[in-house]
């Protein structure tokens, strides 16, 4: 068995599936774990991705899972490792995002020269971009993209070198583009620079995939990294440089799983309502009533039923427009009528599960997160994107022993036909 190479800790699990995909992509076979694996579990993979939920959670909290997250990791083998936040520096002056930086550079800088992180959470590709350590989210500052109004982690200074300076306790600096746009060798020289000064944390100016490109190959001999999933894009070519991915295939494939499937939607969402939309003009389909689930109706009997009747590839879907929603919500009030529907799902899942169905496409993110738990899935190998943002994966470590495959999506994601394509990625078609 191979030992990982990159250890990645990231603070929110579609965060951690949009690294995971990433790292594929560059060719290294990718694992991401629910939560922290119990100690003495192995995974084969050249990355492995530690999903948390630790970006709003008290930064006590966040840190002690996070060196719990590493602790694992090192355990495999790693020899970098990534802290993986949210492109727009989700965070607020208490952390978590500094806390956590310092305490795994705390725990992992046994030598001077490892005593160094950079912080860069561009992502150019989705319009945020840094200059001179501010960061635009398309072509406004952070502090003027709507991001100054999130009711949990308001951002309202887009200068990264300020806000994370507030956040901890290490001197910060900044690698600006002019230095970035040097190339590879001119940021060592301006990280070695900074050390000198006392630095531990930069913020890096990037503008470009390039960008992100440059500063992964200047990272190289970085012990730690921390940033966005952009910044992921350039350490994959670092491992390949150095001979070290050895594994013959594609880094996306996963074995074949057969047995039947099924689609879940638990989202409301706008992209969710159409993709539901396009199913049902051809396919299956059995609808899921809030009230009649409140009303103690066998409503999760009749699906399972439904599904089991078919020989086709179903859909079970508790998606409804906005005013049905609302209706609903007034009824029963919108949290009971989000876990009325989320734990209908999630044992319609695992009933499905035990009579055989092996591959599921799920969307919404809590949806997902019922269906997975339900379903009992500790970790997933990641596989051919389907759509930005959603790769098809398959489950391994589930304690009943049989992989099962998955298409985890958020609400938003996906194009008309996310389902179709879903399901002929889950069934080996890329
Ligand atoms: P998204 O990714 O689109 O946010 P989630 O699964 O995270 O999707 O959240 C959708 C929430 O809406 C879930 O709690 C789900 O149970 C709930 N829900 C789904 N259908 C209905 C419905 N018809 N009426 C009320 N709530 C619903």
């Amino acid at each position: 068995m191979a030992q990982a190479l990159l250890g990645c800790i990231a603070d929110d699990f579609t965060g951690a599936t949009d690294l995971a995909s990433m790292l594929v992509r560059g060719g290294m076979r990718t694992v991401q774990t629910i939560g922290v694996p119990a100690a003495g579990t192995s995974i084969d993979a050249d990355a492995l991705v530690v999903a948390l939920k630790s970006r709003t959670i008290p930064a006590d909290d966040a840190v002690r899972q996070s060196l719990k997250a590493l602790e694992w990791l090192r355990a495999q083998g790693c020899r970098q490792f990534f802290f993986k936040y949210c492109s727009t520096y989700d965070s607020t002056d208490k952390g978590n995002i500094g806390p956590v930086a310092d305490a795994l550079l705390d725990a992992l800088s046994s030598r001077r020269e490892d005593d160094f992180a950079i912080a860069c959470p561009a992502f150019p590709e989705n319009g945020r971009t840094i200059f001179r350590g501010n960061l635009f989210v398309g072509d406004v500052l952070l502090n003027k993209s709507g991001m100054e109004n999130h009711p949990l982690t308001p951002m309202t200074d887009p200068n990264l070198v300020s806000v994370l300076q507030r956040q901890t306790k290490s001197k910060v600096g900044l690698i600006r583009y002019d230095t970035i746009a040097k190339g590879a060798d001119a940021i060592r020289a301006r990280i070695e620079e900074l050390k000198e000064g006392g630095v531990r944390l930069a913020i890096a100016d990037a503008m470009s995939d390039a960008d992100l490109y440059t500063l992964g190959k200047a990272c190289r001999d970085l012990t730690l990294v921390t940033g966005g999933s952009g910044i992921a894009l350039g350490l994959p070519q670092n491992f390949h440089s150095a001979d070290l991915l050895v594994y013959a295939g594609h880094a996306d494939d996963l074995p074949k799983i057969e047995g039947k499937s099924v689609v879940l939607a638990g989202s409301t969402s706008k992209a969710t309502n159409a993709q539901v939309t396009e199913w049902r003009a051809s396919r299956p389909s059995f609808r899921i009533d809030p009230i009649a689930l409140s009303r103690g109706e066998p409503v999760v009997e009749n699906a399972v039923e439904f599904a089991r009747s078919h020989d086709r590839t179903v859909l079970i879907y508790a998606t409804s427009s906005p005013d049905e929603v609302k209706a609903v919500q007034k009824e029963l009030g919108a949290e009971k009528a989000g876990h009325l529907v989320e734990d209908a799902l999630a044992s319609i899942a695992r009933n499905l599960r035990d009579v055989g169905v092996r591959k599921f496409v799920v969307a919404g993110g809590e949806t997902s997160g019922a269906v997975v738990q339900a379903l009992n899935v500790r970790s997933l190998r990641i596989g051919p994107q389907i759509d930005p943002g959603v790769p098809a994966t398959q489950s391994i470590g589930a304690e009943d022993g049989f992989p099962l495959g998955l298409a985890l999506k958020s609400g938003n994601f996906g194009t008309v036909d996310f389902f179709a394509k879903a399901l002929k990625a889950l069934n080996g078609g890329k």
